[in-house]
């Protein structure tokens, strides 16, 4: 979903000479097959997109993949990006990198002042490792390799497999799923009560090329909409657009993670960038993409 959409973003400002590779074709977990990937194609710029990624399920279900896979990419990319001279990198971590009950909105320094929120503590702690590759890569070549750290993100091309994908468009594919067989409610996990800030994903890569064509050499920087609401709003919303109307029942046995990671995104507004999109209209962009699918009408 992210990758697809800075593509799409760089395209449509011009740029064509692309190269990519599907997780069949390259194995980024592989140091061996990376390394020889930057060593045959010597990119000048990088976006590291890739990851294992997934909800609030997938992530404790899954802890030692994405602990392991997560790490392994960023190890081995970032690594031969400096060996084979990449002019820039941007690297893309999450929200969750930050301390669970940090202040809020999240400002970039408070990174490593505190324990992390625990379902989903072995992608954070591998994504922390991405920010500080590129940190240290600067600190010692200079290496011009920066961090980018979305909130919640959703769109086009978002997984919708609702054991291991994230709340949006989970409760897109069971809203619409309800509508469609005349169910009388619509299950929420957890309390309905966490805080969450979505990010449409064609303003996250907005964001990366605005700061990969700025003159910053290093840093981390937070991309977020500055708004976020709780769980059962985002329910609501989404039922609205969807067009269905039925009861929001709460599975408490679910869990909720953490209670709120609101990011403080003025470090990115001083460079001259806002998000474009608001929610109701992502929402429904990301319907149509849904729908599109044939398989889910
Ligand atoms: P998180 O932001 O890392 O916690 O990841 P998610 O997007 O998976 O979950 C966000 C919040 O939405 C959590 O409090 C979940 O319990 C809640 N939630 C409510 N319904 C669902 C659902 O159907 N799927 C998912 N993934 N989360 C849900």
């Amino acid at each position: 979903m992210a990758g697809s959409a800075i593509q799409r973003r760089l395209s449509a400002a011009g740029f064509s000479n692309f190269v990519t590779r599907s997780h069949a074709e390259l194995d980024l977990t592989q140091q061996a097959a990376v390394d020889a990937f930057f060593a045959a194609e010597k990119p000048e710029i990088v976006f590291l997109a890739a990851g294992r990624v997934g909800g609030i399920k997938a992530n404790n279900n899954f802890r030692a993949e994405f602990i392991y896979q997560n790490l392994m990419i960023e190890a081995n990319v970032i690594h031969s990006a400096w060996k084979h001279g990449v002019q820039r990198l941007l690297f893309l971590g999450s929200s969750c990198i930050y301390p669970r009950d940090c202040p809020q909105p999240i400002h970039e320094d408070y990174l490593l002042t505190g324990p992390l929120e625990q379902t989903n503590e072995s992608y954070a702690v591998a994504k922390i490792l991405g920010v500080k590759l590129c940190e240290n890569y600067h600190r010692q070549y200079g290496a011009q390799f920066i961090a980018v750290m979305p909130s919640n993100l959703y769109g086009p091309n978002d997984s919708y497999d609702l054991e291991n994908c994230h709340v949006l468009p989970a409760l897109i594919c069971k809203a619409h799923a309800a509508k469609m067989s005349g169910a009388s409610e619509l299950v929420v996990w957890g309390s309905g009560l966490p805080r969450r800030e979505f990010l449409f994903v064609e303003d996250m890569a907005d964001a990366c090329v605005h700061l990969m064509e700025s003159n910053i050499e290093s840093g981390l920087f937070n991309v977020g909409m500055g708004s976020d609401l709780p769980i059962s709003e985002l329910a609501e919303l989404i039922m609205e657009v969807v067009g269905y109307n039925g009861r929001i029942v709460y599975d408490h046995s679910q869990p909720d993670g953490t209670p709120r990671k609101l990011l403080n995104i003025n470090r990115l507004k001083g460079l001259g960038w806002t998000a474009q999109t608001q929610l109701r209209e992502g929402i429904a962009l990301t319907y149509k993409d849904f729908l599109s699918r044939t398989d889910h009408l």
